[in-house]
């Protein structure tokens, strides 16, 4: 049975007469940069969200550059991150001038230890953090409520890289549910196509509770431009397609769906690996859901987790992953070199050790969990783990 990570196709089928239609719409239209499509989708996110203000960008990285660039990072600051996250994490701070301090990463979450990130803050006598970056790493949130008690007493703001979380919620101060990117100073997401919410090329939003910040993000995407060719600021073409909005748009209706579907198929998966002992004998990790148990005290409403990937971790990861391709089961490493060992950076880090990011780089694995995943499907990507470590 072949069985790729993400079937975008499947999602496409239905939606495709509504999508073609709306696209044609906006060519149309003539409108073909910011207009009514846009602003919509911004509309729509800052509500989805529960966020006060939105600004659509280009991609998710141009999100998290953007709003670096609205806290006026650059060459001599610190931004506090994660080692274990997509590169444009930590590649926004490097194309500013700015140099990644790194805080190792939570076994359990795979998202920054607040405690770690509390004994770096203290040591930062000099104040070079001028900001944080923590990563809600596939689909579920970083523990933002210790980090931004910690963050507070420092005064640093936090800009939240929730590319891969759109919609992930964590309980704040154990009783209301926020979702992610309203949590700190502002949110990131990503529209690249892999995302949840996911659109026909690239694209991103900043959302944020802090107007003045957003309007200055709305500012800077348009190349600092206020009035229209008067540059107090410098900014950048960081534009968010018209096409991508009024597909987005579309595809944000049916969001929570799939994020449901997501968590269904990601339940289903434990069961299975339970059912198999593999999680009892200790062969296989699965991803846990540190949100739940509030999750279930509210019947299971909430986003606990949107499992933009389920990832396990294995010891013999690199053998299972060519016996699983062997069986044309989709799967992929997110990510193999943490961020502190990239050859970009190499002078500069020396010997910075972050072990727990090193650990999951190493036995990490995702498995398929797109919503239209069956549970034969299911079924037959768990036998083949079986069968490796039979
Ligand atoms: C996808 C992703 C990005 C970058 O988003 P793009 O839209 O591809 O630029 C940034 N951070 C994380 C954690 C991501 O997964």
């Amino acid at each position: 049975m072949k069985i790729p990570l993400l079937d975008l196709k499947a999602q496409l089928g239905p939606l495709r007469d509504e999508i073609v239609t709306a696209v044609t719409a906006v060519v149309d239209s003539t409108t073909y940069i910011q207009g009514p499509e846009v602003i919509a989708l911004e509309e729509e996110v800052a509500a989805y969200c529960g966020a006060k203000a939105a600004v659509g960008v280009s991609s998710g990285t141009d999100a998290l550059l953007v709003s670096l660039m609205a806290l006026g990072i650059g060459s001599g600051d610190k931004v506090l991150t994660t080692p274990y996250s997509f590169f444009a994490t930590m590649g926004v701070v490097l194309r500013l001038g700015a140099e990644p301090v790194f805080c190792d990463i939570d076994p359990v979450s795979y998202n920054i230890d607040p405690d770690k990130m509390a004994a770096i803050l203290a040591d930062d006598t000099k104040k070079e953090i001028k900001a944080i970056i923590p990563v809600h790493l596939y689909g579920q949130c970083a523990d933002m409520g210790a980090i931004m008690k910690i963050a507070d007493r420092y005064s640093v703001p936090v800009i939240e890289d929730a590319a891969q979380a759109i919609g992930a919620e964590y309980p704040e101060d154990n009783k209301e549910w926020k979702k992610s990117g309203t949590l700190g100073l502002c949110g990131c997401f990503s529209f690249f196509p892999s995302k949840n919410l996911g659109g026909i090329g690239d694209g991103g939003m900043v959302v944020s509770n802090d107007i003045a910040f957003a309007e200055k993000v709305r500012m800077l995407r348009n190349h600092g431009a206020k009035p229209k060719y008067y540059h107090a600021e410098i900014g950048g073409n960081f534009r968010l397609d018209p096409i991508q909005a009024t597909v987005l748009r579309i595809k944000l209706k049916h969001l929570e769906s799939w994020h449901a579907g997501r968590r269904e198929n990601a339940d289903y998966y434990t069961e299975l690996f339970s059912t198999n002992q593999l999680l009892k004998n200790g062969k296989v990790k699965t991803p846990v859901a540190i949100y739940k148990k509030q999750a279930l005290e509210q019947k299971d409403v909430c986003n606990y987790h949107i499992y933009n990937q389920y990832v396990i971790e294995v010891e013999q990861r690199d053998a299972l992953i060519e016996h699983l391709r062997k069986q044309d089961i989709g799967c992929e490493i997110y990510y193999p070199l943490c961020l502190h060992e990239q050859e970009c950076l190499k002078d500069n880090m020396g010997n910075v050790s972050m072990p727990n990011a090193e650990k999951a780089a190493k036995n990490t694995i995702a498995l398929p969990i797109y919503p239209e995943l069956t549970r034969e499907m299911q079924a037959y990507v768990v036998k083949q783990i079986e069968t490796f470590f039979a």
